[in-house]
């Protein structure tokens, strides 16, 4: 069991990654090379010691947790392992969940789900919320996007929502990339075929990140993405709904 592990943020007073008042931790490394990732720090070796993942103990990431415990209760709130991606530091991230537990913190994990099954296996028990990232249903366009196949991160929702446990599936809107009423219409239905989907929440386009782009010194290629418009996010989230699901636009709960 590692009690310390490469994290490279924890931000106070989140309210988009899970019900009620959060703290999130940032788990640094990724598998996934999504080109409009906002947090290219996360996966990427920075050189530049702003954006450098640091190594944190479990004791260090829960005494900053724990300062908002009040506001977690009076809140639904609690603390949401993120990244990067949480599971591909297992062994820290079973500590810390192990950590949460003991101080009846509530928990929720944002995975992209491309992770062995063993990883979550080893978590299932610990964790009230997985937040499960979906991006894009076909597979080659999957690849093409994140520089992954979709295969393993299907396979794994499938199996955590027959395990019984609580997930809510999140769906980020890159325009013109995730965003089309073909994908969101492909991944709405195959989700509506699952058991244990407490609903759906659609991430909006938002321009976050620039900075640090411009501080690894690397092309940001987000440069002509424009967020979507008001109506334009209400007819996807009116899409989604359709097939049944309480949708959320943002992932606060
Ligand atoms: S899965 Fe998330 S953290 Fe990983 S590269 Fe894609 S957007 Fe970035």
């Amino acid at each position: 069991m590692h009690t310390d592990g490469q994290i490279f943020a924890i931000k106070r007073y989140a309210i988009h990654d899970g019900p009620g008042i959060r703290t999130t931790v940032f788990l640094h490394g990724c598998p996934l090379s999504c080109w409009w990732c906002h947090n290219p720090e996360g996966r990427l070796a920075a050189a530049d010691s702003a954006l450098a993942p640091y190594k944190a103990t479990v004791d260090e990431v829960m005494a900053e947790v724990r300062q908002d415990a009040v506001f977690y209760e009076q809140s639904g709130g609690g603390v949401t392992f993120s990244g990067g991606e949480p599971l591909a530091q297992i062994d820290f991230l079973e500590a810390l969940l192990q950590a949460a537990r003991k101080e009846r913190i509530a928990t929720a994990v944002d995975t992209h789900g491309h992770s062995k099954y063993q990883a979550f296996e080893r978590i299932l028990d610990l964790v009230d919320l997985f937040l499960f990232d979906i991006k894009i249903f076909d597979n080659n366009e999957h690849k093409q996007h994140t520089g992954v196949s979709n295969e393993l991160i299907f396979a794994n929702l499938e199996a955590l929502a027959r395990s019984g446990r609580n997930i809510r599936v999140r769906i980020p809107l890159i325009p013109g990339v995730t965003d089309s009423d073909t994908n969101l219409t492909h991944i709405a239905r195959y989700v509506a075929g699952l058991d244990h989907i407490g609903g759906i929440d659609l991430l909006p386009y938002n321009r976050l990140g620039t900075h640090k782009y411009q501080q690894l010194g690397i092309p940001d290629e987000r440069a002509g993405l424009k967020t979507q418009a008001p109506e334009e996010l209400e007819q996807m989230r009116s899409l989604v709904a359709g097939y049944g699901f309480t949708v959320n636009l943002g992932g606060g709960a």
